[in-house]
C-alpha cells in the first residue's frame, strides 16, 4: 500500500475553528431559540466597495468579447496591478518597491502557507506564540516541526507574546533560520513600534536569518509612528519578504487577491558556500505550481487604488475600527482587560480570574449566544485570553455587547 505523508498524522485532534463550529452547532440544539452572534472567526460582513463591483462587471464583459477575453495571465500578476500596487502602497510613501518584486496571487493563506518550501528541510523555525496557525501548520506539513508534546512541537522556536513582555517577542536562545513576525498581529491586536521591528530587522541581518512579515491588518493602523511595512525599516529589503492581502483591506475574503513581496537584495545560502536570491527561486515555484489570480479578480483589485476605490474601502474599515472601539470600550467598562483593538480588528480580552480560554469560551455561548475564539487555541501563552473581532454588522456588535454586559 502507499504510505502517507506522515506529518499529516502528527497533528493534534481538530482544526480550532471546527471544534468552535462543533461547540456552537451544538449550543443551538439546546437553544434553537437563540439568535448565536459570532464575534469569533475572522471574515468580514459589509459588501465590496461599488467601485470594485463596477471594474468586475467591465472585466466580466472583457472576458465575453473574443477581442478582449484573457486566458492565462502572467503568473506573477498582471503589470497594471502590480504597478498600481507599487505605488500606491508603498513608493508613495517613500517606500523602495519596484513593480517586478510583487508577486500577485490568490490569497495570504496561500502565500505565507508555501513561502516555507524555499527553505531547507532542516531549517529552524521561529513563530510568536500565540500565532496564526498557518505559519506552523505549513511547517509541519513539510516535517520541520518535530513532533507535538504538551502543547508544543518539538523543533519549533516559540517566542512568547505575553503581558509581561507587553506582547513583544524577545530574541530567541536558539539562532532561528526563518523568524514569523505578523503585525498587526493576529490574534492580539497587538502592534510593534519602530524600534522594536528594527530590532528585529537587525537581529535577522546579525543572524543572517530571515524574517516573513505578514500585514494582512496594515489598513488598520491608526496611530502615527506604526510602521505599515517592514521595509520602512533599513536594511529589510536584505532579509525580508513581505505578505498583504485585499482580504481584511477591501473585503476580498470570498473574491480572493493578494500579494507577497520578494525584494532583489534578499539572498540566503545555497549550502554550497555561496548565496542565492530568492526572487528568482518564488519565480520558479509559482511558475511550476501556480498559473495566476483570475483576470476579473485582478482588475478589482486595481479599483481599489482608485480614488473611489480608496474612498470607499476607508468608509468601510473605518465601520470595523468603529466596532473595535465599541467593543474596547464597553468590554473595558465590564472590567475587563482588553488588548489590541487599536490598530488592528483583533481584541485580546483577558478571562476573568479562575476561567480559562475555553472555560470562558463556554460561558459566553450559553449565557450570552456570542462566539469568541478560545486564545489557547493560537499557542500555549494564548490560555487566559479570548480573542474577539470587530468584523460583525454595527448593529450585531453593539447587541453582542450588551448581552455580554448582562452577565
Ligand atoms: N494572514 C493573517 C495573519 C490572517 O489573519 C489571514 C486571514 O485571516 C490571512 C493571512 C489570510 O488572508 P487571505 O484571505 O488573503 O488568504
Amino acid at each position: 500500500m502507499t504510505t502517507v505523508n506522515g506529518n499529516f498524522l502528527k497533528f493534534p485532534g481538530v482544526y480550532l475553528f471546527q471544534e468552535i463550529a462543533h461547540q456552537v452547532a451544538a449550543f443551538k440544539k439546546t437553544a434553537p431559540e437563540k439568535r448565536v452572534i459570532s464575534l469569533g472567526i475572522g471574515d468580514v460582513t459589509q459588501p465590496l466597495a461599488p467601485a470594485v463591483i463596477r471594474a468586475l462587471h467591465s472585466a466580466v464583459d472583457e472576458m465575453g468579447n473574443a477581442a478582449t477575453f484573457r486566458g492565462y495571465g502572467p503568473e506573477q500578476g498582471y503589470a497594471f496591478l502590480r504597478e498600481a500596487i507599487a505605488k500606491n502602497d508603498y513608493q508613495d510613501r517613500g517606500i523602495k518597491v519596484d513593480a517586478s518584486e510583487i508577486f500577485v496571487s490568490d490569497g495570504a493563506k496561500s502565500d505565507v502557507g508555501s513561502i516555507q518550501e524555499l527553505f531547507s528541510n532542516d531549517a529552524v523555525i521561529a513563530v510568536t506564540d500565540p500565532v496564526y496557525p498557518v505559519y506552523v501548520d505549513s511547517n509541519v506539513i513539510a516535517g520541520r516541526a518535530g513532533d507535538y508534546v504538551n502543547g508544543k512541537w518539538s523543533n519549533i522556536v516559540y517566542l512568547p507574546c505575553t503581558k509581561a513582555n507587553g506582547f513583544v517577542p524577545e530574541f530567541p536562545k536558539v539562532r532561528p533560520d526563518v523568524i514569523y513576525l505578523c503585525y498587526p498581529n493576529n490574534p492580539t491586536g497587538t502592534v510593534l513600534t519602530r524600534d522594536a521591528l528594527k530590532a528585529w530587522v537587525d537581529y535577522a541581518r546579525r543572524e543572517g536569518s530571515v524574517i516573513l512579515y505578514d500585514s494582512a491588518y496594515e489598513a488598520y493602523i491608526t496611530e502615527p509612528g506604526v510602521p505599515h511595512s517592514i521595509y520602512e525599516i533599513e536594511g529589510a529589503r536584505e532579509v525580508a519578504i513581505e505578505f498583504r492581502s485585499f482580504s481584511k483591506t477591501a473585503g476580498f475574503t470570498g473574491l480572493r487577491c493578494a500579494y507577497v513581496v520578494v525584494p532583489e537584495e534578499l539572498k540566503i545560502s545555497d549550502g554550497k558556500g555561496g548565496q542565492v536570491a530568492l526572487k528568482p527561486l518564488w519565480s520558479r515555484r509559482n511558475g511550476t505550481k501556480y498559473n495566476g489570480c483570475p483576470y476579473i479578480v485582478q482588475r478589482a483589485a486595481e479599483a481599489v487604488y482608485s480614488e473611489e476605490g480608496k474612498q470607499e474601502i476607508r468608509q468601510t474599515i473605518g465601520i470595523y475600527q468603529k466596532n473595535a472601539a465599541v467593543m474596547h470600550e464597553g468590554l473595558t467598562r465590564m472590567g475587563l482587560e482588553v488588548i489590541g483593538g487599536k490598530n488592528a480588528p483583533y481584541l485580546w480580552v483577558a478571562t476573568p480570574e479562575g476561567t480559562d480560554s475555553w472555560g470562558f469560551f463556554h460561558k459566553v455561548l450559553e449565557n450570552a449566544a456570542v462566539v469568541c475564539t478560545p486564545g489557547v487555541g493560537f499557542g500555549a501563552a494564548g490560555e487566559g485570553y479570548v480573542r474577539m473581532t470587530a468584523f460583525g454588522s454595527p448593529a450585531d456588535t453593539v447587541e453582542a455587547l450588551e448581552r455580554l454586559a448582562k452577565i
